[in-house]
């Protein structure tokens, strides 16, 4: 008899299950299904992300039909024991240090090599020997990734006559637009399925203790391959070709923009990195989009994604607990509890708002207006990428480790990045509309217009000045702190401020 085959909550894609010989779940190998509840008991998802996960779980199961066994059990393992017994199973590898250590720890399970990825582990190691103990740099890792996997190159040479186009990519939004004139992305339509899902959900809190953050909605992400291939296409025809100027621009009134909002679809494992970045290279290839659109997606999915899921593994179990800066603090209530009411800084308030009512928001939001707050105000990095991993729909620990831990609180010291990534007001005043209206003004550092952006950034370089002053990258902006005459004003109110909310 064939050896059943399990399947995580984000291993949906067909990828998961097609044959590869010894590597791969046998030819039509019947497959098992875990939905742990105790996953929801451990922490405080956003109720979104709970409805996402199950739903595309379910749906899987339901597309399976009788080729499945899906249990619902307090735990995987339970769950396991109920669906096989003593019989094996093999699982491809997951895609947590947990997970594995539980797939490790169960007998008569085989672990097969990692799917859903372009590059494979050994080959990352392979690179990573070969620099001969220089820095692992995202940009390094891109270009190498690009040439192996010829992507987007021309007879050797990356299109257009460069890897990177960021010098395009860097637009602040089309002034007095409220919205980029783009057709919307795909929102699916809900089902039975999902019904069924939130009937469960509202059970679970009323009589099981489980508890959400964040607002119930209709659900705007893929659940389905069907689905989530409908987004793709959507994204490529109508949506890619304005994605590149404006990657880093954002509007109050447009927090899609131009994004994909494929992450939860990757994640999930409904969509294969490799089929994305090749649609969006076959759409340059055709004329419909330009080179740094393309460009600038491929370096996110190829570069970004790719990175981030090879450094979560090189950097091991213990990166999670850096606190290179010694931030202690806990989350205020008003982040905890996503009450984007309560806050008086507009972009803080816009942001938390997306956060709470959708469980998305995109990277610049997530790096320079939440990740910056929280650096700034010295939050406990551990906290905080909790917090990210329960609030975005599509938080798992693989991913929020390198892009909380490193590139956002710099708590690993600088393994992950170069420099910490924060700013004044005045980088979100140029990059968006957030400025607009709000009762603080971002060229303001004392008083009562003071931006909190702009105070806790020069109150961030002061508390961290030794350190980052050995920072070629950061030594200017220390510098700055020299030319502050009312230095000694901003901290004392910074100090006044601390705990309160923006
Ligand atoms: C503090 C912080 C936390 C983040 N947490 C997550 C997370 O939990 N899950 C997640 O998938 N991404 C995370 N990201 C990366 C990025 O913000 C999201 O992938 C992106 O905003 C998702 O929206 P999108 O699909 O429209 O992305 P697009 O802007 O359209 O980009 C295309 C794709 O590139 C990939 N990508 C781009 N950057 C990254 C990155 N740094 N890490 C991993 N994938 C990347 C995603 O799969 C994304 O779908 C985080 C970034 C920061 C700064």
């Amino acid at each position: 008899m064939t050896t059943a085959h399990w399947l995580f909550g984000d291993q949906l894609g067909p990828h998961f299950l097609a044959p590869a010989g010894g590597d791969g779940p046998g030819d039509g190998a019947p497959v098992v299904m875990v939905e742990a509840r105790s996953v929801f008991r451990r922490r405080r998802f956003h109720r979104a992300k709970a409805h996402l996960v199950l739903s595309a779980m379910r749906h899987r199961a339901a597309e399976l039909g009788e080729r499945v066994t899906y249990v619902r059990a307090e735990t995987y393992r339970e769950g396991l024991r109920r669906a096989v017994g003593d019989a094996p199973v093999t699982v491809c590898h997951p895609t947590s240090h947990a997970a594995l250590r539980l797939v490790r720890s169960l007998p008569r399970v085989r672990l097969l090599p990692a799917r859903g990825f372009l590059v494979a582990h050994e080959d990352f190691v392979r690179w990573a020997g070969g620099r001969g103990g220089r820095r692992l740099l995202q940009d390094d890792f891109y270009r190498w990734v690009r040439r192996e996997h010829d992507l987007l190159m021309e007879g050797g040479e990356p299109a257009g006559g460069r890897y990177n186009h960021d010098h395009d990519n860097r637009e602040p939004p089309p002034r007095g637009a409220g919205t980029l004139d783009v057709p919307g992305p795909y929102r699916p339509r809900e089902d039975d399925i999902d019904a069924g899902v939130r009937d469960d959900l509202d059970r679970w809190e009323r009589e099981d203790g489980v508890r959400f953050v964040g607002r119930d909605g209709p659900r705007r992400f893929p659940a389905t391959r069907r689905e989530a291939l409908s987004a793709l296409r959507r994204f490529v025809e109508l949506r890619l070709a304005s994605f590149g100027p404006f990657e880093d621009a954002m509007l109050a009134g447009d927090p899609v923009m131009s994004h994909s909002l494929l992450s939860s679809s990757l994640n999930l494992g409904l969509l294969h990195p490799a089929e994305c970045v090749e649609r969006a290279e076959w759409a340059w290839r055709a004329g419909a989009v330009p080179v740094n659109s393309a460009e600038g997606f491929v370096r996110q999915v190829a570069g970004w994604r790719e990175y981030v899921w090879q450094l979560y593994w090189h950097f091991g179990e213990d990166y999670r607990h850096g606190n290179a800066l010694g931030h202690t603090r806990d989350l205020p209530e008003y982040f905890a509890e996503l009450d984007a009411d309560a806050v008086t800084a507009r972009c803080l308030a816009t942001v938390l708002a997306q956060v709470r009512d959708t469980g998305w928001t995109h990277h610049i939001p997530r790096l320079m207006v939440l990740g910056s707050h929280a650096l700034q105000r010295g939050w406990d990095p551990a906290a905080v990428t909790d917090w990210f991993h329960r609030c975005f729909v599509d938080g798992y620990d693989w991913v929020m480790l390198p892009n909380v831990v490193g590139m956002s609180q710099y708590a690993d010291g600088g393994r992950m990045t170069t420099k910490p990534y924060t700013s004044g007001g005045a980088y979100i005043h140029r990059m968006s509309d957030l400025c607009d209206g709000c009762a603080y003004r971002p060229a303001e550092r004392t008083g009562p217009h003071a931006c909190p952006y702009t105070s806790g950034y020069w109150a961030f370089l002061h508390r961290h000045r030794r350190m980052l002053s050995g920072n070629a990258r950061m030594r200017r902006a220390v510098q700055g702190l020299d030319r502050l005459r009312d230095l000694e004003e901003v901290l004392r109110e910074e100090r006044r401020r601390t705990g309160t909310t923006p």
